[in-house]
């Protein structure tokens, strides 16, 4: 059955998120919130044997947004619960591709703001507003979802709203709910003041620490129907005392309703193939043209031109969860053995001063460049042989896929997304990076002098990229897991 002859009643998502490419972006959830709702609109026979899925994104109309689109269709406006006054709310409609994009604007949602502004106060306002504006739009659309998806903490309250909604309001009483979370840690705890002023009551449910009753995030996590971590090894991960943020406990008594999804890469967007940023493009069969980005690279750093020396990248904002301080202690350690390294990032000043030190200290092998920089990223991954990703934590990362995708074989901790997506060569005939166990400097130098040995040995590094290039991580897989996940729950009895 072709798309256009399918008679069934299509499976309808609205998909709520703070940050959606090309439109808004900050980090990985703007490259999720495009991708996936893209990828789910464009499953069809013989990989997907269910109804059309008509998705469609909400987000807040960012200022952002604003400058990059032209004369948004106007869609509704209504007022949001807000006890003594309450807002007046705008939806707009646009699209990216064929995906349609509700926008919502409104007094909270200011257009000088950032998407994240620098006072949390702000954004648990903006959020909470977003949150329950995007339910009520649903009451001014001539369309009621099957499943709201919601993501993180920005969008967390539309499912504990929903939640009461059901019970009071026809409209919402069918609606299933999902919550992606991509990264746990952050749980909007600053908002406890604006859902006060917004109304919203706390929590009742007796399975979340009495800390977490009107934090959005666990509040999403009590209601939503599904929750979905990025990765399978996350899943499990957040529901341990190591990774769970004090809401291990909580989501154990979850856990039936608990999945992990592997988030997808877009493979048009980072192909090494099409990729104007290098100066050679390259596929897996001629992988022997990748050597001449490597001396562009070394050339325009101004380290010496030699294949032989292995290049080591880092691509990562400068942040505690990325373990940036164990690769620097990992490498002084290492200082002996033949390497460059080149590390691209910003953040963390701290962090950003302790890689400074590291060039100052090693200047013929190190190079820093403090920015965020999608060219030079690009030329790095297209160069480089191992990217060093030493996380704390990794819901999914996204990094090494593109790595591996570009021919540089990651090595990383064995956490999260990590050790789903990276095949290690301790302990497979068929590995596509290098993993090690610990967040310490001490097990990412064994990692590091394991991965220079196998560099050493041409033939055998050369299988390990070409494997690692043909890698599927797009999104097609993970879209289909959600599309299952979706007609499952509409489908179960309420
Ligand atoms: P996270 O979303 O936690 O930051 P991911 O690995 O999921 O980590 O995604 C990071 C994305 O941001 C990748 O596309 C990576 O290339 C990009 N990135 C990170 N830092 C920089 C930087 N300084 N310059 C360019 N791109 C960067």
């Amino acid at each position: 059955m072709t798309r256009q002859n399918d008679q069934r009643e299509p499976l309808k998502i609205l998909f709520l998120s703070a940050e959606a490419a090309p439109l808004a972006k900050v980090g990985g959830l703007g490259d999720v919130s495009e991708a996936l709702p893209c990828a789910l609109r464009n499953l069809s026979s013989p990989v997907w044997d269910g109804p059309r899925i008509d998705v469609r994104l909400v987000l807040p109309f960012h200022d952002e947004i604003n400058k990059k689109i032209r004369e948004p269709r106007f869609v509704a406006s209504f007022l949001v619960n807000h006890p003594g006054e309450p807002l007046p709310a705008k939806a707009f409609e646009t699209s990216i591709d064929d995906l349609p994009v509700y926008l919502i604007e409104g007094p909270p949602i200011p257009p000088e703001e950032p998407i994240y502004s620098r006072d949390p106060l702000k954004d648990g306002e903006k959020y909470t507003f977003f949150s329950l504006a995007a339910i009520e739009l649903i009451s001014h659309l001539n369309w009621i979802p099957d499943i709201i998806h919601a993501n993180d903490w920005h969008t967390s309250v539309s499912l504990y709203i929903l939640n009461y909604l059901k019970k009071k309001n026809d409209l919402y009483s069918s609606i299933r709910s999902i919550l992606t979370v991509h990264n746990l840690p952050y749980m909007g705890k600053d908002s406890e003041e604006a859902m006060l002023r917004y109304g919203i009551p706390r929590s009742k449910d007796k399975r979340l620490p009495a800390w977490a009753t009107l934090f959005p995030l666990p509040l999403g996590l009590s209601t939503a129907d599904q929750i979905v971590a990025v990765s399978p090894g996350y899943a499990q991960e957040i529901m341990t005392p190591e990774f769970g943020c004090g809401l291990q406990d909580f989501l154990m008594t979850r856990k039936e309703s608990v999945k992990g999804i592997v988030n997808g890469l877009n493979t048009d967007r980072w192909n090494p193939q099409t990729d104007l940023a290098l100066t050679q493009q390259f596929n897996h069969q001629s992988i022997n043209l990748r050597s001449n980005n490597k001396k562009t690279l070394e050339h325009d750093l101004g380290f010496p031109e030699d294949e032989k020396i292995p290049l080591l990248i880092i691509v990562s904002r400068l942040d505690q969860q990325k373990g940036i301080d164990i690769a620097i202690a990992g490498l002084r350690a290492c200082a002996e053995l033949d390497w460059q390294a080149v590390i691209l990032g910003s953040g963390d000043p701290l962090l950003e001063s302790a890689c400074r030190s590291l060039e100052a200290e090693f200047p013929e092998k190190v190079r820093v460049l403090i920015r965020f920089d999608n060219d030079i990223s690009r030329r790095m991954y297209g160069s480089g042989d191992i990217l060093l990703m030493p996380s704390r934590y990794e819901p999914c990362g996204l990094t090494q896929m593109i790595a591996m995708r570009y021919g540089c074989l990651p090595l990383a901790r064995a956490t999260g997304g990590l050790k789903d997506t990276i095949v290690d060569s301790t302990t497979s005939q068929k590995p596509t990076g290098f993993l090690f166990p610990d967040a310490s400097p001490e097990s990412f130098s064994e990692g590091l002098i394991h991965a220079l040995n196998v560099f050493s040995d041409k033939e055998v590094w050369q299988d390990m990229q070409i494997r690692a290039m043909q890698v599927d991580n797009s999104w097609q897989k993970p879209a289909l897991e959600y599309a299952n996940l979706y007609r499952r729950l509409k489908e179960q009895k309420l």
